[in-house]
């Protein structure tokens, strides 16, 4: 059973990024939430501007969708810089890096998402750039291999995971700022939902925005994607008002449930239960009964599910809690003897 979400920024096919794009806040008072990431960032951006020097290098971490890469785009746009993108599994060798930081200008920034899938001699050949802005570059090989000592202009990196747990402790050293993004309130996305009507010239009814906001698991791109889907069936079923019907019976289409947990959610919490008795499971052993990729799991799946308080993480595995069998009315297994929780299944 494979059940596709298209929060993934992989996943994402090419309509999906450019309606992303085009509700992309540029600057950071258009940015809703995060007001301590923000405080810290304006602070950070001021003083840097006053001494005109370029930006120490920032690392941005948390769940997909919260803005890593709006933030990016925001920061050079703040500082009047160009900014140049590129990704961890797309950056192979040291030469496909090199190309990048060759035609850098001083104060651009250089952002690279999935910055835990660097490859180690990658990350070993970025280290000087960030630190001393040069770097050593192998021409040629065997007899004839050659090292060039080559400078660079001063630029910001700004990395962005979703694991922050997986950079290696050296290359996480070398970010001078370092900010985990949350999941958002309820009343922080419905504020992202009323920009993005505006911008997209929807009439709503009163109330609809906060229905959406509230199933959109904390999450900015899960909530531009319900507005996108919900606009969608209203100008096929409706007249293209955004009526408490209409976001009611889109929502249930697209069988978003009333905390917003969608079927991939579901099918996790229901595997724990049916096939593994509630838990302690593997991930991996999980992924395998759900025909999933673990790192969706890992990283779009369980966040949530332990924000909300219906997983656990222990050291033997993933466990299903009471709270999520009462919201999904599954029947709770009795385990007999388990020391974690006596009496709970
Ligand atoms: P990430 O890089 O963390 O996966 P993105 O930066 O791609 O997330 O954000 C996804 C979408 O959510 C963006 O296209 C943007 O429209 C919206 N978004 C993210 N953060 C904010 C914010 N603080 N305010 C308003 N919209 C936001």
């Amino acid at each position: 059973m494979v059940i596709g979400r298209t929060i993934s920024s992989q996943a994402l096919n090419e309509a999906e990024e450019t309606f992303n794009i085009s509700l992309r806040p540029k600057f950071l008072d258009e940015c809703i939430g995060q007001r301590s990431v923000k405080e810290k960032l304006a602070i950070a951006i001021e003083a840097a501007k006053q001494r005109r020097e370029p930006l120490e290098h920032i690392l941005f971490y948390g769940p997909p969708g919260l803005g890593k890469t709006t933030l990016a785009h925001v920061v050079a746009n703040e500082m009047a810089a160009r900014i140049r993108c590129s990704s961890g599994p797309a950056l192979t060798k040291a030469g496909d890096v090199m190309g990048l930081l060759s035609n850098i200008n001083t104060g651009d920034v250089l952002f690279i998402d999935e910055v835990h899938r660097l490859s180690t001699p990658v990350e070993e050949f970025i280290y000087p750039a960030m630190e001393e802005f040069r770097v050593d570059f192998t021409v040629d090989s065997g007899l004839h291999a050659k090292t060039i000592n080559f400078p660079l202009k001063r630029f910001t990196l700004i990395g962005a995971t979703t694991r922050a747990g997986l950079l290696s402790a050296p290359l996480r050293s070398r970010f001078g700022m370092l900010y985990h993004l949350d999941f958002y309130s309820s009343s922080d996305l419905t504020e992202i939902l009323v920009r993005s009507a505006q911008l997209l010239q929807l009439s709503c009814e009163d109330g609809t925005l906060q229905l959406i906001a509230s199933r959109s698991r904390g999450t900015p791109r899960v909530a531009n994607r319900l507005l996108k889907r919900v606009r969608d069936y209203a100008q096929v079923k409706g007249s293209g008002l955004l009526s408490t019907e209409i976001v009611e019976n889109a929502l249930k289409m697209e069988q978003i449930d009333p905390l917003g947990l969608d079927e991939l959610d579901r099918a996790f919490l229901r595997a724990l239960v049916n096939v593994y008795d509630g838990g302690p499971a593997g991930i991996d052993a999980i992924a395998a009964t759900l025909g999933e990729e673990r790192d969706t799991l890992e990283d779009v799946v369980e966040p949530y599910l332990l924000q909300v308080g219906f997983l656990r993480r222990t050291k033997r595995g993933r466990e299903v809690t009471k709270q999520a069998c009462e919201h999904l009315g599954l029947k709770e297994h009795k385990k007999k003897g388990s020391p974690d929780q006596p009496g709970l299944f």
